[in-house]
């Protein structure tokens, strides 16, 4: 049997490895000149690794902190949530110096949204807003919830569905702690896609299928297949790329355009010292730049900060230009630190927005109020021929992670086995 694999991100390599080391003969077609997709290590801007994408490893039963391990690299532990600061407009304070109102509104944010794993089954899906309000937070406690809670969703408080967070924690066996591989996220996945045949360049175009087999029209050619597994990302293909001939079935292309995707974008700062105190791990505030960590790879004087946007945040820094998109964070990060003279102190700055990035379009899917099936029809199969995996599929995982990624490359390898 030859398989053929559309995309070298994560979901595509864990199913072509898995093929691959199940004796298949398998083929990794790969837009990009590089292979990891929403996977991007840096090595230009500063003396480690820097994370365009993917950072960290969420959680100590995660496959990817194994994959890790057997691939001889090193997790190194991350404490952002336990060490999260807070600023309503100055300074940014630990959760212990924050005002009592503000402390325990942000600890009952998180276990009220813990408690959505209790949500029953047949409950009528809604969005996070919604149950917030349920709850007896109010529009202000919504905004800090917007923050907290679905910034690192890629959502809004009010377009995330209640239903599919409410699986998902259920589902969540990962746990807690978080790491950062030292070596870049990249390096995994180089060492996981040793020996495989990856054509990167390769922007499949057109994917006709039969019961017998797929031809993959591509810009380098066409290859033949007896089975195809699509990884491409749900924006890429709610654009219409690649094309597929028959059509694919109205189920799954209701599913396909019921996934939200929201752009995420990365700024980046480098200074020649740490210009914050040796404690500092995670900041967040309702501004532009919502979220901020420094890049603590256990370099000395590690005197890089990144601050992560999503959604409507995104959005707003996208249409800016980089000068203007960098000066804003940095001005964000004056007041969060409470200086005055980072624009003298910075040496270099980097915006990555994803919502400009041809294939990808955004960060990572989420599911909307109403929708709460969409990820397992687009998982699903379409006859014989068609096999579907990638992050928005992880309906059995962790969707909008590397680990639920690679997880549904090896749901779809199996299907295709089978
Ligand atoms: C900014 C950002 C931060 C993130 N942070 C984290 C984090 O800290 N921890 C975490 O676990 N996850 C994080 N994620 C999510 C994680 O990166 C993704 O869930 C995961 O990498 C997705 O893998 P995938 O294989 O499903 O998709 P992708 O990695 O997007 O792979 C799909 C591949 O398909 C290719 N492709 C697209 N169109 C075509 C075409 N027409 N022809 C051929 N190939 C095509 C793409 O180039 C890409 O390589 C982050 C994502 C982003 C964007």
């Amino acid at each position: 049997m030859h398989v053929i694999v559309l995309g070298a991100g994560a979901s595509g390599l864990a199913a072509a490895r898995r093929l691959h080391d199940a004796g298949v003969t398998v083929q990794v077609l790969e837009a990009r000149q590089r292979i990891g997709g929403r996977i991007w290590t840096d090595h230009t801007f500063a003396p480690f690794p820097v994370e365009h994408g993917a950072e960290f490893i969420h959680g100590e039963h995660a496959v990817t902190h194994a994959l890790v391990t057997a691939a001889g690299l090193e997790a190194i532990p991350v404490d952002r949530y336990g060490r999260l600061r807070w600023s309503d407009g100055g300074s940014a304070r630990t959760i212990d110096a924050l005002p009592p109102h503000r402390r325990d509104l942000i600890g009952a944010l998180f276990r009220t949204f813990d408690r959505l794993r209790d949500v029953p089954h047949d409950a009528p899906d809604r969005s996070l807003a919604h149950y917030l309000r349920e709850c007896g937070f109010d529009e202000e406690a919504l905004t800090v919830a917007d923050v907290l809670l679905a910034q690192t969703c890629c959502a809004s408080v009010e377009t995330l569905s209640c239903a599919d967070l409410s699986r998902e924690l259920r589902v969540d066996h990962a746990g807690r702690r978080e790491y950062r591989v030292r070596e870049g996220y990249a390096a995994l996945l180089e060492w996981y896609a040793r020996g495989l045949d990856i054509r990167t360049g390769t922007v499949v175009r057109l994917v006709r299928h039969t019961s017998g087999g797929v031809i993959i029209e591509t810009d380098a050619g066409i290859f033949h297949g007896d089975r195809c597994i699509v990884t491409i990302p749900v924006a890429v293909l709610q654009r219409g790329l690649p094309q597929f001939d028959p059509p694919l079935s109205a189920r799954k292309r209701r599913a396909i355009n019921a996934l939200r995707i929201e752009p995420a974008t990365k700024l980046f700062y480098r200074f020649d010292e740490p210009m914050w105190d040796a404690d500092l791990t995670f900041m967040a505030h309702k501004g532009l730049s919502a979220r901020w960590w420094t890049a603590a790879h256990t370099t000395r004087n590690a005197a890089v900060i990144v601050a992560y946007a999503t959604a409507a945040r995104a959005r707003a820094l996208d249409a800016l230009d980089d000068d203007e998109a960098l000066a804003v964070g940095l001005e964000e990060l004056q007041t969060l630190l409470g200086r005055r003279d980072l624009t003298q102190r910075q040496r270099a700055a980097r915006r990555v927005a994803w919502g400009a990035d041809p294939f990808a379009y955004g960060g990572y899917a989420h599911v909307p109020p109403g929708a709460a099936d969409a990820r397992v029809v687009l998982a699903a199969p379409e006859g014989a021929t068609l096999f579907f995996a990638g992050e928005a599929t992880a309906y059995d995982s962790n969707p909008q992670t590397v680990h639920g990624a690679i997880e549904s490359g090896w749901r779809a390898a199996d299907e295709v086995v089978r």
